[in-house]
């Protein structure tokens, strides 16, 4: 095979996917690993779905692409209604994009936008969390907690604070409740607008259940009202980054369901196009959109592909399978047993020191002294050598370093598909189990 692809592909010498079957992709040599991660949280229907594929060839059949500078398509009107319709109290209007980083990076630029047209020019700054990730491009970079991402390209980014994450593992203490942590954290929002000036904050984002960066870590109850409480009183936008978390990843449609808060903006993409085409959405509240509607009439963004027929076509037909299967039923069912059996097989491990998470998104941590919470020596790549010892197994996992604080902390990020039995549940955590043994031996 050539080799004239950069970026990941070229680490090494990696197997050719040449085939998909339900939770499971298919190497050319034949080869089966099951998919403990979609990816990256994205194949949340498995591989071979039969709904995708029939709308992908139906469409293809009518047209594929037609520029949204002079067209729209059915499905395109379709998608952007049926998320309306699920959508957090407040949301109406929708902006196709092509995925995560393009969606956060759309919510930046909308949300100056508005503020000029309602006349507060002099709101731009822009609030997030240490220990996140908004994506790659350099608004979305700028927006992301993790130092070491941003280092090398500091001098591009505009400037963006970070304040703590809602990180109840590490941060809560042990004599204080969790309803107590959840308003002692989200405070620290308070405290940034006011030093940096209320007048000049436009907006604060986060990922409702922390996922990349932190391993599934979830708002802990109250954490999200508070902020929206806080969002509120200064007129700053509260946009939730949902790429990861969201379409029913929890076993809600938006995460931030669950915590009962409506937000200015979402951003959605990876399980939107379930994999099947690059596809993601900015989500808006009604009073956003119409403020540059009666305004300059113009939200001066796009990209090319925006709204692409077949992109839109594959994402309705994974809404239609999410909800018409009640597939959140069965992401919450099957999460609950995927949490269950982590904890029976790994909750007593001496170096596991937290296992969270929602649905069928799940964070495991590890440490190096559970007492303690000490994580290991960067060094070791714990990660790393997880990863290569599922993937040999035939798991596909997500281990990242970096937890605590960028440099330090390992978790496994876990996010099957939603189609996923009991009997693979059991494989998935067997092959983890052994992984991590094998790991740290
Ligand atoms: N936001 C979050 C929360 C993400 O997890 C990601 C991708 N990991 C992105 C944004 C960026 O999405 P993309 O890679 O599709 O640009």
């Amino acid at each position: 095979m050539t080799n004239h692809i950069f970026g990941r592909s070229t680490k090494g010498s990696l197997p050719v996917a040449t085939a998909g079957d339900g939770c499971y992709l298919i190497d050319a040599t034949g080869k089966r690993y099951l998919d403990g991660s979609g990816g990256a949280a994205v194949s949340c229907l498995g591989h071979s779905n039969a709904a995708v594929r029939a709308a992908l060839h139906d469409q293809l059949d009518r047209v594929a692409f037609a520029h949204t500078g002079f067209f729209t398509s059915d499905p395109a009107e379709q998608l952007a209604d049926t998320l309306v319709a699920h959508a957090p109290e407040g949301i109406e209007r929708v902006y196709l994009v092509s995925g995560g980083s393009e969606a956060v990076e759309a919510s930046l630029k909308l949300a100056r936008q508005y503020f000029l047209e309602i006349g507060q020019p002099q709101r731009h700054r822009v609030i997030a969390r240490r220990q996140s990730y908004h994506g790659n491009t350099l608004g979305a970079l700028a927006t992301g907690g993790n130092e070491w991402r941003r280092a090398q390209f500091a001098p591009m980014l505009v400037e963006t604070t970070h304040i703590s994450p809602c990180y109840e593992y590490r941060d809560r203490a042990e004599d204080e409740s969790v309803e107590a942590y959840g308003l002692r954290v989200a405070d620290e929002l308070e405290a940034e607008i006011q030093r940096l000036g209320p007048d000049s904050v436009m907006a604060f984002v986060a990922e409702p259940v922390v996922g990349a960066t932190a391993g599934a870590v979830p708002a802990v109850p109250g954490y999200l009202k508070r902020i929206r409480e806080i969002c509120d009183r200064h007129g700053v936008l509260l946009i939730l980054d949902e790429v990861m978390c969201g379409m029913g990843r929890t076993g809600h449609l938006f995460a931030c369901q669950e915590d009962g808060v409506a937000p200015d903006m979402i951003t959605i993409a990876k399980g939107l196009g379930a994999g099947y085409q690059p596809i993601g959405a900015l989500l808006v509240q009604g009073r956003i959109y119409d403020a540059i509607a009666k305004g300059s009439g113009f939200f001066q963004h796009g990209h090319t592909y925006m709204g692409h027929a077949m992109a839109a076509a594959a994402a309705n037909a994974v809404l239609g399978e999410i909800l018409n299967r009640d597939l959140l039923t069965r992401v919450r069912e099957q999460g609950a047993k995927l949490d269950a059996k982590l904890r029976s097989s790994l909750g007593q491990h001496p170096h596991v020191g937290d296992i969270r998470g929602r649905g069928l998104f799940r964070g495991v941590e590890l440490v190096a002294d559970r007492t303690t919470k000490e994580p290991f020596d960067p060094a070791r790549k714990l990660n790393a050598r997880i990863k290569a010892e599922a993937f040999a197994n035939g798991l596909i996992c997500y281990p990242m370093g970096g937890t605590i604080d960028g440099q330090r902390g390992d978790h496994v990020l876990l996010a099957p598909p939603f189609i996923i039995e009991d009997s693979q549940i059991d494989d998935l955590v067997s092959i983890l189990t052994h992984a991590i043994d094998t790991a740290l031996a």
